[in-house]
């Protein structure tokens, strides 16, 4: 099998049966036609469909080294310059698909696993390593077009400094035994955006300081034991007049949990092992690859939001104020800055000690300090133009219930009531509603905290060459 459908993609979900609990009631049935997932689902199968499109195949996908068949473009190994701008193109096709409001379309998690397979050659010889597994599990993925999953921090239990939890009550997932068949896994773990539903959950002890927590692997969404826990669906009513974007992309998260889950051997990438476990994500192209295709698709969601802004400006005449022109040029400056940020990672890429074309990784990391920052300030933004109308938004039923109050006096000096109301739903849903304030969160905290990555940019950088012209500026008797 290579490129998926659409519908094979549903089918193979809906098949899994996994354990999805919402509003404490498990998902019985397809999970495809639960109201929580069936618009993100529908969504994410376009994702899928369109790979077969004749005008897109060649965008979307390639030809698979091994089994000589099409494959996701972003399962793509980095060899050439050629390679990464292959993918950027296909991460924004699909950012497209979706305006960038699904962060975690498949192909974030396919480079995610393909920049740690790039580097599985650093597991080797390592004790409790495998990169064979690691390496069998990409090309795996690669050639069923998998969908997965994450989850790659603890639960949110203690946050202090070097803080190990106690043996007694378990909570963070941990190794609680080993056998024959493989590792057991027992505890939580957060945050799996889209758990439930996917193929495969991939599971990363980023850092970690306890050897029963230091832990790689990959595992079937319906591997028995394994739970997801959602949280309340913030999809109210499938009406895309009422929620233009809820309705299509709100992609879900969940809690993890692990009830003596066993883990095949096979799907053990390492464990065990604190030097691997805290430093294989930093050695590997993860934070590289991952933020080049993160970009994209923050560059198209930028892009919406401007057209979201300017359609609100036009629609009630307010395009002649300074302030609003300055708001718009700071949606401008941030859309262009991120776009010259995506192409300068990729003039600046170099190869890495595995062999690959490695974005220029600094350059990504100022891009995900820059983006957390202004994204909160586009739905500011959006509150600070939109004003009342953000609230003068009947519903598609109450439009339809309409006898003429509402088309005539919601109009503006362009629209009708029902057409002005439409563009102030998108701008509400966009920055207001439960969907609109999680996608700040969203992008505040899905690479990790910002103050954590912008303390990991601080000890990165490489500084030394300034420091040094100082200090030759300083001895200088001239
Ligand atoms: C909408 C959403 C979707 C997500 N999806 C996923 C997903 O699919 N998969 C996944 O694995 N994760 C996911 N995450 C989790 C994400 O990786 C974390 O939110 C992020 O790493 C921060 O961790 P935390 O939420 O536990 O915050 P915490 O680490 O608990 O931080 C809380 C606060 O304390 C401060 N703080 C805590 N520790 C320190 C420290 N050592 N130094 C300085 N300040 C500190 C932080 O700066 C922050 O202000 C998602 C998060 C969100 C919000």
């Amino acid at each position: 099998m290579s490129i998926r459908t659409g519908k094979q993609y549903i089918e193979r979900i809906d098949a899994l049966q996994s354990f999805i609990s919402i509003d404490g009631e498990k998902v019985e049935g397809k999970v495809s036609e639960h109201p929580a997932f069936q618009g993100v689902m529908c969504s994410q199968a376009k994702l899928f469909d369109r790979q077969h499109e004749e005008d897109f195949i060649d965008k979307l996908t390639y030809v698979s080294p091994t089994s000589l068949e099409r494959v996701g473009m972003s399962f793509r190994q980095v060899l050439t310059a050629e390679d990464l701008k292959k993918r950027r193109l296909a991460a924004r096709e699909w950012a497209l698909c979706t305006h960038g409001f699904m962060g975690r379309s498949p192909d974030y998690m396919n480079t995610t696993l393909m920049a740690l397979a790039s580097a599985a050659d650093y597991l080797k010889g390592k004790p409790n390593c495998f990169p064979e597994h690691l390496q069998q599990f990409y090309e795996f993925a690669r050639e069923q077009d998998l969908t997965m999953t994450h989850t790659f921090i603890e639960p949110q239990v203690n946050r202090k400094q070097y803080y190990i939890e106690d043996d007694e009550t378990t909570i963070a997932a941990k190794i609680v035994d080993k056998t024959s068949q493989g590792l057991v896994i027992r505890g939580a773990r957060l945050l799996a955006t889209q758990g439930g539903m996917t193929d495969e959950l991939l599971v990363l002890s980023s850092i970690s300081f306890d050897l029963e927590r230091s832990f790689g692997f990959s595992i079937p969404s319906n591997a028995p034991g394994l739970k997801f826990y959602c949280r309340q669906s913030f999809v109210d009513n499938t009406s895309v007049f009422d929620y233009p974007l809820s309705s299509r992309f709100e992609e879900m998260d969940a809690v993890v949990v692990f009830d003596d889950v066993v883990v095949p051997w096979e799907r053990v990438f390492y464990y065990e092992n604190l030097e691997v476990a805290s430093q294989f994500m930093n050695i590997s192209g993860f934070q590289a690859y991952t933020l080049h295709q993160v970009l994209s698709r923050q560059i198209v969601k930028t892009e919406f939001i401007l057209g979201v802004v300017q359609s609100i400006i036009k629609t009630i005449n307010i395009g002649d104020y300074s302030h609003v022109q300055q708001k718009v040029v700071d949606i401008i400056v941030t859309l262009e800055t991120m776009k010259a940020l995506l192409l300068k990672s990729e003039l600046e890429a170099h190869r890495d000690i595995f062999g690959f074309l490695r974005p220029h990784q600094p350059t990504l990391q100022v891009a995900i300090q820059v983006f957390p920052k202004m994204y909160p300030q586009f739905t500011e933004i959006i509150q600070i133009l939109g004003a009342s109308g953000l609230m003068s938004i009947p519903s598609e039923k109450a439009f339809a219930a309409d006898d003429g109050d509402l088309e005539h006096y919601l109009q503006s000096f362009q629209d009708g009531g029902k057409e002005r109301v439409k563009k102030f739903r998108l701008a509400w849903d966009l920055a207001m509603s439960s969907f609109g304030t999680r996608q700040t969160l969203y992008e505040r905290f899905f690479f990790g905290d910002p103050i954590r990555l912008a303390s990991g940019l601080y000890h990165s950088y490489n500084n030394e060459e300034f420091v040094r012209r100082i200090e030759s500026f300083l001895d200088k008797k001239d």
